[in-house]
């Protein structure tokens, strides 16, 4: 349980005190009145009001609160915000179409960053929702191949990457020694920086052999950190393959995206992930909510015998700027100019297990929207596990599908990041990331031809206690997302 730090307790008592009848109350900076609280955390199911100050929860309380701004949310949810472990949208435009689907926390951990310091101090004050990413394998290995190029954060500054054209160096040559040892300082630096992690895209980088995957989890391991992995390819023995190599280093791991990382071999999959967590083995993964997957046609994971890989074929693949089926000569067309298509390659009924399935978080994947193109997993994942999967679908219960939305990634997290330990739960003394929905209308309203629509049903999301989103409107000017670092 959660002790609140001296600092927090000094301001509780600093705090303007209101005399009414001779006792003393707290005024609150903010209430939230009359909610359901629903803490994963602690299971706390019950109407109560929430007292936020100084952008933390310093009451839950069966009895009405004094506050300087009480809002009453009387027959809606007030849950901790939602922490999405897989955002590749780092950008205020996306972090506020995020906001609206209930995010308070958008972590990069798959492609991660490289250099980690200036990729943080870019991001200071700019931005609507916290933020942060590991140090990145795919961005370091381009860096030790192309000394000229500072990818940073390349999914969203992509361009530099397609520049070097659909075979560079970075993805298709294996490294040398001399490259090893630049990528092992890059990684180091990374984690000595704060990175959360070291972040793998192996599909990306085809030319990584096992052993160099091998030497980077051994730097994962030696500073305690997870390996968060975006396998070799599609199905089980790609997947295997991880465990594996984490065994061997005795790294952490977190499969991402399980839905198009399994594909077909999901119930198998989910066995395997078992089987390994009850040995203890330090083994966690997430889903998003969609059948199709989007990444970028000009990357290696389009390089000869993707086929074969994602068991598709051109049809499946769709150009997200317009929608269009791809044949064999608008491929060649589009991966020549670079940019992002939709992968049509799952079956509802694997992501159905997976979203159900005990301990498995949900994270969008969500891509940076680039023209208001993209994937609608960045704008509806968390509306839509809330409204399609468990109201509608009735797969999950309401607090096991918040669960895997709060508690459980912060919990990946906090061993190693102690600001986690105050987030994703509604307890004294945790941060004021609170999400308030409707549970009867919350729902996801992005589609494919209109991936940026904001969810529904989530009329208020306070950061820190400022609120971005209130009584449904975005307050576009606001900025309170802070740093998740290691140090
Ligand atoms: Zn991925």
């Amino acid at each position: 349980m959660l002790t609140p730090p001296k600092l927090f307790v000094g301001l509780i008592l600093a705090a303007l005190l209101v005399v009414t009848g001779g006792a003393q109350q707290t005024e609150y900076d903010l209430v939230l009145a009359n909610g359901r609280v629903m803490d994963p955390f602690t299971k706390l199911d019950a109407v109560r009001h929430v007292g936020i100050l100084a952008g933390k929860i310093a009451a839950v309380s069966e009895k009405p609160l004094a506050g300087r701004d009480v809002l009453d949310v009387a027959g809606k949810v007030v849950s901790p915000g939602f922490i999405d472990l897989h955002a590749h949208g780092q950008t205020v435009g996306d972090m506020q179409i995020k906001a609206q689907d209930g995010v308070t926390t958008v972590l990069d951990l798959e492609a991660g960053v490289y250099p980690v310091a200036p990729w943080y101090k870019s991001m200071e004050g700019k931005a609507p929702l916290n933020y942060g990413a590991t140090v990145g394998h795919i961005a370091a290995r381009f860096a030790a191949f192309h000394p000229e190029l500072i990818l940073g954060h390349w999914p969203v500054h992509r361009a530099k990457a397609a520049a070097l054209g659909a075979s560079p160096a970075g993805a298709n040559k294996v490294a040398t020694d001399k490259e090893m040892q630049l990528m092992e300082t890059a990684i180091t630096q990374g984690l000595a920086e704060g990175g959360l992690g070291v972040g793998f895209g192996i599909n990306y980088t085809p030319a990584a052999t096992p052993s160099e995957i091998e030497r980077i989890f051994k730097i994962a391991a030696e500073n305690k950190v997870p390996a968060f992995v975006h396998t070799r390819a599609f199905g089980i023995a790609a997947i295997r393959e991880a465990i594996d190599t984490a065994k061997k280093t005795g790294a952490s791991l977190h499969v991402v995206h399980i839905g198009s990382s399994a594909i077909s071999d999901m119930p198998e999959v989910l066995r395997l992930l078992d089987e390994q967590r009850a040995t203890g083995m330090d083994l966690t993964t997430e889903v998003y909510p969609y059948t199709a997957a989007s990444t970028t046609l000009e990357s290696a994971m389009f390089d000869p015998g993707w086929q074969s890989n994602l068991k598709i074929d051109y049809g499946d693949l769709a150009w997200a700027a317009t929608g269009e089926r791809l044949t064999q000569e608008t491929f060649s067309r589009y991966r020549k100019q670079g940019g992002w298509v939709i992968i049509y390659m799952m079956k509802d009924e694997n992501v159905e297990k997976a979203i159900a399935h005990p301990g498995i978080m949900i994270a969008s994947d969500g891509v940076p929207f680039v023209d208001g193109t993209g994937h609608p997993r960045g704008a509806g994942t968390f509306a839509r596990v809330l409204g399609r999967y468990s109201r509608e679908k009735k797969l999950l219960s309401l607090m096991d599908a918040l669960s895997k939305m709060t508690i459980l990634p912060a919990q990946r997290l906090e061993a190693y990041v102690p600001s986690m330990r105050l987030k994703g739960r509604l307890s004294l003394g945790a941060d004021a990331d609170i999400t308030v929905f409707d549970p009867g209308l919350v729902i996801d309203k992005a589609t494919f031809e209109a991936p940026t629509t904001p969810s529904f049903g989530i009329p208020h999301v306070l950061v820190g206690g400022v609120f971005v989103v209130r009584a449904g409107e975005l307050r576009t000017e606001v900025r309170p997302g802070r740093p998740i670092r290691t140090k």
